[in-house]
């Protein structure tokens, strides 16, 4: 969200901004999710109208920045039930609603479906195009301090003045926005009124199955039961690169403070995911392991985003808590914010569903 704002302040509003970042651009969700995108997969949420524009600036920086760069294409998209051949229960004859791929030779389907379309399901490289947003950004004049950030400044009218970064000191500014993903709970104890936000972790696998594989440009929803009749739910991506992303397993696990210090369960959790790619197709079970991650979907208590002024304190913004749909999201999320902070009112899209004043923010109530 931090780079996507600085890349529309900077495009669209001729603006420069300063990046804070403790870590790495792109060191988080925002380089290790799916990048997976649905056009119309919200429209019956608050989050429709958002998802709709961004899949649309989507489509604007694969043109911008170019859609090899940044790993962006149209996807066909399926949902694939399968099951082990001692699962308990009866299978019966598959139900075949959507072609199955030859690459999903796995045996043991149950059904498949239709989810999304070239016209409706896309997919980007999350890391490419946030390095290349970033880049753009920078090009036009954005700045990255790399610290921690520890504190705002406030003057006596409640109008924020600095930022205040470990090791760094205080950087002036007359507009602050919280863009810490999970981490923006943090932000709680300098702006009070910044409703909670946490994260739920979530693992990852980068296979590259062999040459010729046949791996076709489809996204699978899968839901697979196993031998003892658990239902494991892998979301596979092949990638245009010839590699293929696959994750899944989230669970409530304690956030660590610093994003280098996220561990990962490559064993348990990463081994579970491969388990059922390779239950569900032959090339994925003999696949390289390019590479294994962790990291955490930023959440809110009642599902939805926060984007917006943050009350009490004038000049303080937040764009944060978009779940699993931040790569989707983060376009029309940094648009509105980079209008908000320019020109005082968003007109790209209505972000009243996500105003951080609404109310209903604890976890638990919802
Ligand atoms: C496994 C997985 C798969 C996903 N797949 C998809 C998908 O297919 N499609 C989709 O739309 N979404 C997907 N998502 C969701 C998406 O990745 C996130 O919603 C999105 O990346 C969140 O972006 P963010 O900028 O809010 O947070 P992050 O990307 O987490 O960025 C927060 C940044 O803040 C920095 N930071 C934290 N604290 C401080 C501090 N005090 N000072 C300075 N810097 C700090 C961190 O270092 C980090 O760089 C997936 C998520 C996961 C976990």
């Amino acid at each position: 969200m931090g780079v996507s704002t600085a890349y529309y302040l900077a495009t669209r509003k001729g603006l420069t901004c300063t990046l804070v970042e403790r870590h790495e651009v792109a060191g988080a969700a925002s380089g290790r999710a799916g990048g997976f995108l649905a056009l119309d997969w919200n429209d019956s949420s608050p989050v429709g109208r958002l998802a709709r524009k961004s899949y649309k600036l989507h489509q604007d920086l694969a043109q911008a920045l170019g859609a090899e760069q940044i790993g962006y294409r149209p996807l066909e998209t399926i949902s694939l039930s399968a099951a082990a051949p001692r699962a308990p229960g009866g299978k019966g004859r598959p139900r075949l609603g959507a072609a199955l791929p030859g690459w999903l030779d796995g045996g043991g389907v149950v059904a498949t479906s239709k989810m999304g379309t070239h016209e409706t399901t896309a997919q980007v490289h999350p890391r490419k195009l946030t390095l290349a947003m970033w880049a753009a950004a920078e090009a036009l004049g954005a700045k990255m301090v790399r610290g921690v950030v520890r504190g705002l400044s406030v003057d006596g009218g409640s109008n924020v003045t600095g930022v205040e970064v470990e090791g760094v000191g205080t950087l002036d500014a007359d507009a602050v926005v919280v863009a810490l993903g999970p981490w923006s709970g943090q932000a709680s104890t300098w702006l009070p009124r910044l409703p909670p936000v946490g994260g739920q972790k979530a693992h990852s696998a980068l296979l590259r199955p062999a040459p010729g594989a046949g791996v076709t440009g489809t996204a699978v929803f899968t839901a697979y039961k196993d031998e003892e009749g658990r239902t494991r739910e892998p979301e596979i991506y092949p990638r245009a690169d010839g590699t293929v992303y696959v994750c899944g397993e989230s669970s409530a696990t304690r956030l660590p403070a610093d994003p280098a210090d996220i561990t990962i369960d490559s064993e348990g959790t990463i081994g579970r995911i491969l388990e059922v790619a390779g239950a569900l197709s032959s090339c994925l079970r003999g696949a390289e392991v390019v590479a294994q991650s962790a990291c955490y979907l930023p959440v809110t208590a009642d599902g939805l985003p926060l984007i917006g002024r943050v009350p009490g304190v004038r000049g303080a913004f937040v764009g944060a808590g978009h779940s699993c749909w931040g790569i989707l999201n983060g376009p029309a999320t940094g648009l509105a914010l980079a209008e908000l902070i320019a020109d005082g009112a968003v007109r790209s899209v209505d972000i009243a569903p996500f105003d951080p004043a609404r109310g209903g923010h604890e976890f638990g109530a919802v």
